[in-house]
């Protein structure tokens, strides 16, 4: 079973503090001001980073 990175549109800020951390996994999207995944399967250490420093804790690993 894989892993699947995911955020939880609900509930983020679009404080763009992933997006900072991790450009290349997380991506702010201008129409909804929100930041959302475009490389899911990315395991880098920022991921972790990023889920740390998310103030809402609203990026989550999910198993597929
Ligand atoms: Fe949204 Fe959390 Fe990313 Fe901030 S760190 S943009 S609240 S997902």
């Amino acid at each position: 079973m894989g892993k699947r990175l995911v955020i939880d549109e609900e509930e983020c800020q679009g404080c763009e503090s992933c997006v900072e951390l991790c450009p290349e996994v997380f991506e702010f999207d201008e129409k909804s001001e929100k930041a959302v995944v475009k490389n899911p399967e990315a395991d880098d250490d920022c991921v972790q980073e990023a889920i740390d420093s998310c103030p809402v804790e609203c990026i989550r690993w999910e198993e597929e």
